[in-house]
């Protein structure tokens, strides 16, 4: 049966890691992509939100990239990638020939504005782009925003008065705009470590600052305890409709020779957070300071949900109550890549769960 193209019974928002898994598990399931769920998506081209990513970062310079279902049909393996390119070129173009090979048929740009009830149906707004709002009716949405679209940067007194730049993690292009510059590197993640290496031999001073005591663990790569117990942290908190807790202060820094070196040179030694910001620096509780040109804010993200916002499905917790794959406020809703799928093997995982789930709901209608 052909649906009305405005009415497919799925919409999937989002066609990064996650947004593509669901899509792929619903094909296998026998959902026809284009007329039985329909993928939006509002970047300009492939690859999620890896096409917005800074220049220098390379396939594995953070954690492995798993390969996306069915990849290996058309012979291509995030493993065996070329590391010497922007991951952003090799994740765009590697989902381009999927996309293609599979006929996702991906609607972009597509920006979806708001989700919301008319009636016992689910209402996805969109505009395309070329400045016209379009509305598809649907039984079932696939919420695979990612957290990319919303930077978080805590608050610090004197903020305002800062007379550099604050820079946050998706605004950082590449270290030579900071050449000469005295740069405050913010957080404990493989971002902030990143760029600390990067701007070691650009910056005139570099300091970095951690919230928290970084935790370095003796292996090289995160061992399955300390992921499985960052992913149990996560899924509580999405169970509890909390805001999501730092996937790092579940799991540590692995100590890659890179990062052992960087320890040993003295370079990957944090400070621990200042108390405010000063028009040309920032200051510690105990009255040291230090000139900063600029401020990177490599201090996450929180999942991007705007959209879903007259749906109300908001706890009072700050979170939304994410269990198995779907809201437990509306089960038509599902989140994927959400709170302890946020990462490529989780997206993955998040597909196969979901599309199972989806599908038997329709078949409930
Ligand atoms: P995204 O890739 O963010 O995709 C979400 C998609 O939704 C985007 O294409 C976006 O355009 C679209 N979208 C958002 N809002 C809307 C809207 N309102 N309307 C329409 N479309 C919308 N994980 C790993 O496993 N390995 C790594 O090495 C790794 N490195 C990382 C490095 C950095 C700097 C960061 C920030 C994260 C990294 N991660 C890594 C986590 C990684 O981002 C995820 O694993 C995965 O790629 C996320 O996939 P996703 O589909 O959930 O989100």
């Amino acid at each position: 049966m052909t649906h009305d193209p405005n009415s497919p019974p799925v919409v999937v928002i989002g066609a990064g890691q996650a947004g593509l898994a669901v899509s792929f598990y619903l094909q296998r399931l026998g959902l026809v992509p284009g007329d039985d769920f329909v993928v939006l998506d509002r970047g300009p081209g492939t690859g999620g939100a890896w096409q917005l990513r800074w220049d220098a970062l390379r396939i594995g310079s953070a954690h492995r990239i798993n390969d996306l279902p069915g990849m290996d049909a058309i012979d291509l393996s995030f493993d065996t990638a070329d590391r010497t390119k922007p991951a952003k070129e090799v994740v765009a173009d590697y989902y381009r020939q999927y996309e293609d090979f599979y006929g996702v048929r991906v609607r972009r740009p597509a920006r979806v504005t708001s989700v919301f009830n008319r009636g016992t149906d689910l209402v996805v707004a969109y505009d395309d782009g070329a400045g016209d709002s379009v509305e598809l009716t649907t039984q079932v949405v696939v919420n695979a925003t990612g957290t990319w679209g919303s930077p978080f940067v805590p608050w610090y007194p004197g903020m305002n008065e800062f007379q550099g730049k604050h820079v946050h993690t998706t605004d950082y292009n590449d270290a030579d705009s900071f050449a000469g510059q005295k740069v405050v590197v913010v957080g404990g993640g493989t971002s902030a470590i990143g760029f600390l290496l990067e701007l070691e031999n650009v910056a005139s001073e570099l300091t970095w600052v951690t919230r928290r005591p970084i935790e370095f663990l003796n292996e090289g790569e995160l061992n399955l305890e300390a992921g499985a117990a960052a992913v149990a942290m996560q899924d509580e908190a999405a169970r509890a409709g909390r805001a999501l807790p730092s996937i790092v202060s579940g799991t540590g820094v692995p100590r890659t020779r890179r990062i052992q070196s960087g320890i040993e040179r003295g370079l990957l030694v944090a400070k621990s957070m200042f108390s405010s910001i000063e028009p040309d620096g920032v200051r510690w509780s105990d009255g040291e300071f230090r000139e900063a040109d600029a401020i990177v804010w490599s201090t996450g993200f929180r999942p991007e949900l705007r959209h879903l916002a007259p749906l109300k499905l908001r706890e009072k917790a700050g979170g939304v109550s994410v269990g198995a794959g779907s809201s437990w406020k509306d089960p038509r809703i599902f989140f994927a890549g959400y709170g302890p799928q946020a990462s490529t093997i989780g997206a993955n995982r998040a597909g196969r769960q979901i599309a199972r789930q989806v599908v038997a709901m329709l078949s409930n209608l």
